[in-house]
């Protein structure tokens, strides 16, 4: 089967299917009822183990933010009104403990999803989950439990969630392959940083595999395999050998500078989504990091996070980064990604809709509270800030006069803040890139968002599979797009960096220091290989072909060109 390759290396191994099926319950006399509270005790008994054993986890992995929510599950679990309930209902109608339970569960989500206040609406969904796992108990159904697997897997899902990955643990999740999401999807950016390999936009696959089957893929072609024959999987396995060579020989480029062949020297960051993806930053050496994706602090949880919670995760990163640079982007929720207690009416187009800067903009309470927490842990380290998603100089201009007014507060406060902290822009919908002479004189930097600039240029929506083949880094619309916003930007004397996907693509890094593209932002994983092409090549070689490549007119003579004219 064919997919999109999502993160690099070959895996081998056996297959645990993330299952969504929905449990069927069906109603049964019973005679025997203290049989059924037995077994309601037990089944509470060990999803209390379980709870407590995720929460334990997930405080390790992820930190408190992201724990909370298996505290208000452990206030469920230790309800004893609710379980007091079940029994009566097992009592009185002689039924099954899961057939009780589902029901007084269902009575209880009908009041919480009908409350007027949100926080208790969201309640509904953390009974679901407990109930769910209480009578998965019950049935003797496994709960998989990618933070504590027993032997090595290969995941098969529809679509993993950000929780899902955040608790995966590496040793033993040794790849996953989804049915759906594309190469900028969140699955997708997530495996390249917990360096697992994946495939993403394998069409029903699920419909073809079940658990302990042989599955085996190649995180970068995006081909898989399903129980296949031996030549097949002692293939992999040479490619595996020589993948796990090839990333040795990349050590050495380990505490290096990242330098053309003739002396130019650029700036390699990393992409990072939460504080606990700095060992990976600090592992492959990273010189900065060129995108924090703050949204993941918003998401999976049931409230905004608070000023505090902010300040500690920002402080995190920019104490463990050591003075190196630290590009934070603000909130930039919407699109994909969604706040499920920030009840955002529906629209058609989420990707063109009420989204990040514009919706910061509106609840600029939202928006102060961040910019608080940010100007606060400025002082511990060298933060450039970062806004998402501007399509004009008025929000531009509005946005850094929140950042001044947030400035002056705190100082009324007497709070400590660096005077120092950049502010720049992501360059991701081409009216910027268009106006990036004269936006160029209001900020200190840009980062060019080639993810959502392919889309927003080329009108292909980056998460549909069905048009995923339009969606193209060579285009030579974005390659133009990328040359004008650099120039604009060196023209005004700013830095011009980039952190979408495109930036650690082999085949373009060349293009991209020809184009004289100052700093590169990527996935930890693709660093030091990125250093090695880098220190290759030259960079007045890569201007002849940078001139060259842009005055191509399709995306296939553009990469064609590349792989002829370029070669590493
Ligand atoms: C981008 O659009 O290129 C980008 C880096 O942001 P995100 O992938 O988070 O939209
Ligand atoms: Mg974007």
């Amino acid at each position: 089967m064919k997919g999109i390759g999502a993160s690099p290396g070959v895996a081998i191994g056996q297959v645990l299917i993330k299952d969504e099926q929905q449990i069927k319950i069906v109603k049964t006399q019973i005679q025997d009822v203290q049989e059924q509270i037995d077994k309601l005790t037990q089944a509470r008994k060990l999803a209390k183990e379980q709870i407590e054993e995720l929460h334990k986890l997930a405080l390790k992995n992820m930190g408190e933010n992201e724990a909370h929510i298996f505290e208000a599950h452990m206030m469920i679990i230790d309800d004893p009104e609710f379980f007091g309930q079940v029994e009566d209902y097992i009592k009185s109608n002689k039924a099954t403990a899961e057939y009780a339970l589902d029901s007084v569960a269902n009575s209880f989500i009908e009041i919480f999803k009908n409350m007027d206040n949100e926080y208790m609406r969201e309640r509904a969904s953390d009974i679901e989950d407990v109930t769910s796992r209480i009578i998965k108990n019950v049935l003797g159904i496994e709960i998989i439990n990618f933070s504590s697997l027993d032997r090595e897997v290969i995941i098969v899902a529809k679509d993993l969630t950000p929780s899902d990955t955040a608790s995966m643990d590496k040793d033993k999740v040794i790849g996953f392959v989804t049915e759906i999401g594309g190469r900028t999807s969140h699955s997708a950016i997530m495996a390249r940083t917990l360096e697992i390999p994946a495939v993403v936009g394998v069409e029903g696959i699920l419909g073809n595999v079940k658990n302990n089957d042989t599955i085996v893929f190649d995180g970068e072609k995006g081909e898989v395999y399903i129980n296949p024959q031996e030549e097949i999987v002692q293939e992999a396995r040479d490619k595996k050998a020589e993948y796990d060579e090839y990333r040795k020989m990349l050590e050495q480029f380990k505490g290096r500078q990242s330098v053309s062949k003739d002396g130019v020297k650029v700036e390699l960051a990393a992409n990072i989504g939460t504080p606990d993806d700095l060992e990976g930053v600090l592992r492959n050496d990273a010189e900065g990091i060129g995108l924090y994706r703050t949204e993941f602090l918003y998401m999976d949880r049931d409230k905004f996070p608070t000023e505090e919670e902010q300040f500690s995760a920002y402080k995190e990163v920019l104490h463990g980064m050591d003075n190196k640079p630290v590009v934070i982007r603000t909130l930039d929720i919407g699109g994909d990604k969604e706040l499920t207690y920030m009840k955002l009416p529906e629209e058609m187009n989420p990707f063109l809709g009420y989204r990040a800067i514009r919706l910061c903009l509106d609840r600029v309470d939202i928006f102060k509270t961040q910019l608080r927490a940010l100007y606060r842990a400025s002082i511990y380290g060298n933060l450039k800030i970062m806004f998402p998603m501007i399509s004009s100089i008025e929000e531009l201009r509005k946005a850094k006069a929140i950042v001044e007014e947030v400035k002056s507060e705190l100082k009324d406060e007497g709070i400590q803040i660096s005077e120092t902290v950049q502010i720049g822009m992501m360059i991701e919908i081409p009216a910027t890139a268009i106006i990036s002479d004269m936006l160029a004189k209001e900020v200190d930097f840009f980062s060019i968002g080639t993810n959502d600039l392919i889309q927003y240029t080329t009108a292909v929506d980056r998460m549909n599979q069905q048009i995923s083949h339009l969606y193209n880094q060579f285009h030579p619309a974005l390659l133009r797009l990328i040359k004008m916003t650099i120039e604009n930007g060196h023209k005004e004397g700013i830095w011009v960096g980039m952190c979408g996907e495109v930036a650690g693509d082999p085949k373009l890094v060349p293009i991209l220091l020809g184009l004289g593209l100052d700093e590169f932002s990527m996935s930890p994983i693709s660093i030091l290989k990125t250093r090695n092409i880098i220190s290759k090549i030259s960079r007045e070689e890569m201007k002849k072909h940078a001139q060259q490549v842009v005055m191509l007119p399709t995306a296939e003579e553009v990469k064609k060109y590349i792989e002829e004219n370029i070669i590493i």
